[in-house]
C-alpha cells in the first residue's frame, strides 16, 4: 500500500510539474528568441545612422600572464552588419 500511495505522489508531482510554469523554464517571448544582432553581438539600437557601434564589450585584461580583471572597452564596430529589424517586430499584432 505504501508502495501505491509512493507511486501517486510521484505522478500527481509529474502532472503538476508539466502544468504549471515552473522557475526553472521562464517562458520567452517568441520575438526577443528572434531579435536581430549584428555581427559585433550588439542591438541595432547601440548603432549609429551611419552605423558606428556605441556598445561596450568586456575584455578579459592579463598583466604578465595573470588574471587582471575585465575592462569595458567600446566596441569597434564601424558597421551594422546584422539582419534589419523588421516592422513586424515593433508591430506584431496584425488585424484582418
Ligand atoms: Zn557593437
Ligand atoms: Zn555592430
Amino acid at each position: 500500500m505504501e508502495l501505491i500511495i509512493g507511486a501517486v505522489i510521484l505522478l500527481v508531482g509529474i502532472l503538476i510539474g508539466r502544468y504549471l510554469p515552473g522557475p526553472g523554464r521562464p517562458r520567452r517571448h517568441a520575438l526577443e528568441e528572434a531579435k536581430p544582432l549584428c555581427g559585433c553581438g550588439h542591438s541595432p539600437s547601440f548603432h549609429e545612422e551611419k552605423g558606428r557601434c556605441h556598445g561596450l564589450n568586456e575584455v578579459a585584461r592579463w598583466e604578465g600572464g595573470r588574471w587582471a580583471g575585465i575592462e569595458s572597452v567600446s566596441c569597434s564596430c564601424q558597421k551594422y552588419t546584422g539582419p534589419e529589424p523588421l516592422p513586424a517586430f515593433y508591430a506584431p499584432e496584425i488585424t484582418g
